[in-house]
């Protein structure tokens, strides 16, 4: 089983397995994705009519125009928003009425379901049967989860002396700006839309260029569904211009983002060099894999750690990128894990049983290969994989790539590489293993793999990333919250935690006459 945030189990009656087969290379020929802007609920071209081509790193074939947003795109969006916002057309509806609409939008997203995992895999490159099974149930249950909740919240009343009452209540922030990564289009723009659209906000959603084409569709989706036009919007485009302009719009509330560390920083000084909207980031990661000598099942241990590294082609946030094994089960554990790489090659994305897809792009495909060089240069051992391959598909893939060796300074042990390159590291004893894993300036995952439950607990509880995994590293609802320590960001999507990021606290205080004291 894949570590993948937000992934959801599937039962077995909506395996994709059991649909009867459909020709993916067939309906990928017929698709047309529109690459136009959603503002006021309605497509229409960037302003000066600016356009890119995207193509598919599946195949290498031309997808379409999508709009190169920039400022006038953003700005028209965000007083759509606004607009929207100030007239109360959507936060002052009833909740159980916007539950509705959200419920709707839930529905109509499992209703397009083939046509939005072809997008998302004919977009980004991952394995149609994995958009099928996970991202697209994944983004479904997320906005049908926070429908469900966005009722059942009740405010508080402070325990404050009989001569007054002090309500504490939470409003919606107001206009919120969503920048969003490409490595899982929807499921990360559904961990914003959902509860910012829950709690009564209006929305600006700016996809990652590289995967711009489910999230207009999700726009489509939600005003089909009920949602007033101008309450979501989505901006395509580039990271400095259509992404820029939004992060330092004067009229934007909040920015939920999720990217790589680099561009979270720039979202901080966005907001300092702009209104001081508030900003939460959700980051890149390191996260390591620890394998103790009294872990039973070095076998499931093993398939777990290939399997969470190399889903969705090593382009996790929370992939494990490094396994640390103690030095006695080392030589036995790597010989396990070498033995998984064959069920992860690459193949087609368009074909149900593939494993593992495409690189994004070129340019990330170039940061993978050039990591793997660096591990060499560095003088880790490289045991398996390491080469480009599928050249004559006209996309870009790379083979599961597993290091021996690895020192915890050199660079494939401490950068985000954001690819299927994993590295293991060995260590003698407890308190080096979490010194090791410790020892990134990220925090966003770990997972310990002990029987003694006295050493489980402890390593659980010195371990510094927001989410750690006892004997498994791929369980996940969306029910628990997901963020990082230290430079893995600072908000937490999922759960009822992320209502905190798209509302702000108010108290209210009323005197109360003729109370006795
Ligand atoms: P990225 O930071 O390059 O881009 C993310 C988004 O920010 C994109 O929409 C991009 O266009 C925009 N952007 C880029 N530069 C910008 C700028 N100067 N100003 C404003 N916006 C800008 O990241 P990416 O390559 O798209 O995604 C990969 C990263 O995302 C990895 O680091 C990964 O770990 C991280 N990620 C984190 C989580 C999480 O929940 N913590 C989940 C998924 C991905």
């Amino acid at each position: 089983m894949p570590a993948c945030a937000g992934m959801t189990k599937l039962s077995l009656k909506e395996s994709p397995m059991n649909r009867p087969a459909i020709d993916w290379h067939a309906r990928a020929a017929e698709a047309r994705p529109d690459g136009r802007c959603f503002i006021e609920g309605r497509r229409v071209e960037a302003a000066d009519s600016v356009s890119y081509d995207k193509y598919s790193p599946v195949d290498g074939r031309l997808l379409g125009a999508v709009a190169r947003g920039r400022e006038a795109d953003v700005d028209a969006a965000v007083r759509s928003a606004r607009a929207a916002f100030e007239d109360r057309r959507w936060a002052k509806q009833p909740p159980a009425a916007r539950k509705k609409v959200l419920q709707r939008f839930a529905e109509a997203v499992l209703g397009a379901r083939e046509e939005l995992a072809l997008l998302e895999t004919l977009d980004m490159g991952k394995p149609i049967g994995h958009a099928l099974a996970v991202d697209v149930p994944a983004t479904a249950r997320c906005i049908a989860w926070y429908a469900e909740a966005l009722d059942k919240r009740y405010d508080e009343i402070a325990p404050t002396a009989e001569t007054a009452l002090a309500l504490i209540t939470r409003e919606p922030v107001g206009v919120v700006g969503a920048i969003v990564p490409w490595n899982y289009p929807m499921i990360m723009a559904a961990w914003k839309i959902a509860p910012a659209l829950a709690m009564g906000n209006s929305l600006v959603l700016k996809p990652s260029e590289k995967s711009p084409f489910t999230a207009l569709r999700l726009a489509e989706l939600a005003l089909e569904a009920g949602l007033p036009p101008g309450v979501f919007n989505v901006v395509p485009g580039h990271g400095a211009e259509a992404g820029e302009a939004l992060a330092l719009h004067m009229d934007v509330d909040a920015i939920g983002f999720t990217g790589s560390t680099r561009t979270g920083r720039r979202m901080l000084e966005y907001a300092g060099r702009s209104n001081l909207k508030r900003v939460f980031n959700e980051l890149g990661g390191k996260s390591a894999f620890i394998v103790f000598p009294d872990c039973a099942d070095l076998q499931r241990a093993a398939a777990t750690a290939a399997g969470s590294m190399y889903f969705n082609q090593g382009e996790s946030c929370n992939a494990p990128s490094r396994v640390l094994v103690h030095e006695d089960i080392a030589d036995k554990f790597i010989e396990l894990l070498a033995a998984q790489l064959p069920r992860h090659a690459p193949g087609d994305p368009l074909l149900p049983g593939t494993a593992m897809g495409a690189i994004v792009d070129e340019v990330q495909l170039r940061t993978v290969l050039g990591y793997i060089e660096a591990g060499r240069s560095e003088g880790a051992r490289l045991l398996a994989g390491g080469r480009q391959v599928r050249l004559d598909s006209g996309g870009h893939y790379v083979e599961p790539t597993l290091f021996d060796g690895v020192d915890h300074r050199m660079r494939i042990a401490q950068e985000e590489i954001f690819g299927p390159v994993q590295a293991v590291l060995r260590f003698r004893d407890e308190a080096e293993a979490v010194g090791i894993a410790n020892a990134t300036p990220y925090g966003l995952q770990a997972s310990v793999w002990s029987d003694n439950l006295s050493r489980a607990h402890r390593v659980a509880r010195a371990l510094r990333a927001g989410t750690v995994h006892v004997n498994q590293y791929d369980e996940d609802d969306i029910t628990v919250p997901f963020g990082g320590f230290k430079q893995s960001g600072n908000g937490r999507d999922k759960s009822l935690h992320a209502f905190d990021k798209y509302t702000e606290l108010k108290t209210t205080w009323l005197r109360i006459d003729g109370a006795s004291t």
